[in-house]
């Protein structure tokens, strides 16, 4: 069939842009996208509207910023309801391939965004500055679904297990005390604001106790592999390793998710997924990472319940995003009605959507007001649908 026009269109192709970060792998995402791996680290692949990266979309063959195209006309790509809500499209898709661990971090939640972002601006700490930590006035609740073995650090492990972590290494013993006598907070907040010289005390003495840790499923095993990404032991000693022992050692197997909600600490470590988060870039570090750490703003921020047991989808109400996967345990076919602009990735294999075939690598995005019908290609194709959050969609 042969479109003359949008307006008979269901879906229209798009294109993402690349992240080229240091943590990022150097193969797994140019060649999913059919582009040949140059060297660089390729971290994320990002498919949406953010005005800072945005994806471009083609209409009647003709190219443009994905941003420029929903600000010109809010309701025909985001519907009406969506438009007046946000105002620009709600979530932000990207695909990761982490190869070195990413920081510790943690977002804020609506609330403490509004009064963080309005705080920085009245301070007059330029959008830009290092220091700055509320990049805009939004939450940034995330989810990443797996698409191999993914590793991360989530949320603290329970009091006792922490004291059992710690008490194997003579130089933590100290830290076992003020967890004892004072509570995980204090705990914490000891580890965040360490000067250097105890930071070496505590460390170093571990990376000889690890140096033949070979268990992906174990702290050890991630002592011994950041100490492996360093050139020297000092260089190597950061605040964050301490959390290897501290905090939960999660892996998801492909098709698996994580939800990351606000003040719950977390790092990538490795493995490739898909992640979805709400139109926000508020990051505050707390280790892992050479750049700006600010330890009173992290600790403010932070939930100390250890019983932050993960959750495995989006808790019900959230507005910004969902995230779907359609693959070989799917059926052949389903009809899809997006409530926004939906943005749809096909990882492996080949699909038809609407009017429009992809294949590994390919994207497409359908406007809300059109059911498109997407039916599989191949046995083993892997597809994923990013859209707005509501309650009242099933598939
Ligand atoms: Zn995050």
């Amino acid at each position: 069939m042969t479109n003359t026009g949008n307006s008979s269109m269901t879906s229209f192709r798009i294109k993402g842009r690349v992240r080229h970060y240091a943590w990022g792998g150097a193969r797994f995402i140019p060649e999913l996208l059919g582009l040949p791996a140059d060297g660089r680290p390729w971290a994320e692949y990002w498919l949406g509207a953010h005005p800072s990266d945005s994806a471009e979309i083609v209409i009647d063959n003709t190219r443009a910023e994905l941003d420029e195209s929903i600000s010109a006309d809010p309701g025909r790509w985001l519907g009406q309801a969506t438009a007046r809500e946000f105002g620009q499209l709600p979530y932000l898709m990207k695909l990761l391939d982490v190869a070195r661990p990413l920081s510790i971090q943690v977002h804020p939640n609506l609330e403490e965004a509004k009064a963080g972002f309005d705080r920085e601006n009245k301070a007059g700490i330029a959008l830009d500055a290092p220091e700055r930590n509320f990049k805009d006035a939004n939450h940034k609740p995330e989810l990443a679904l797996a698409i191999s073995p993914f590793y991360l650090l989530y949320g603290f492990r329970k009091n006792e297990d922490i004291v059992a972590a710690l008490r194997d290494y003579e130089s933590l013993q100290d830290l076992v005390q003020v967890l004892q006598d004072k509570g995980l907070k204090e705990f914490f907040s000891e580890v965040m604001t360490a000067d250097r010289d105890q930071l070496v005390s505590w460390i170093q003495p571990l990376w000889d106790r690890c140096s033949t840790a070979d268990d992906q499923t174990t702290p050890q095993y991630w002592i011994r592999r950041w100490r492996e990404m360093h050139d020297s032991d000092s260089e190597a000693v950061d605040r964050g390793v301490l959390a290897f022992l501290f905090m939960n050692l999660v892996k998801l197997d492909p098709g698996e998710s994580i939800f990351q909600g606000a003040n719950v600490p977390h790092a990538y470590l490795a493995g490739q997924c898909v992640e979805i988060m709400a139109n926000s870039d508020n990051v505050l570090r707390g280790g892992l990472t050479p750049k700006h750490v600010d330890p009173e703003g992290l600790v403010r921020h932070i939930a100390f319940d250890a019983a932050s047991r993960y959750l495995s989808a989006p808790p019900a109400g959230l507005r910004e995003f969902r995230l779907s996967l359609f693959d070989s345990r799917s059926p052949q076919s389903i009809s899809y009605q997006p409530k926004c602009l939906s943005i749809v990735l096909c990882l492996e294999g080949q699909c038809r959507i609407g009017d429009v075939e992809i294949r590994q690598g390919e994207s497409v995005a359908i406007p809300p007001t059109r059911t498109a019908n997407l039916q599989r290609l191949t046995q083993s194709t892997a597809v994923v649908l990013a859209d707005r959050g509501t309650s009242d969609v099933g598939m």
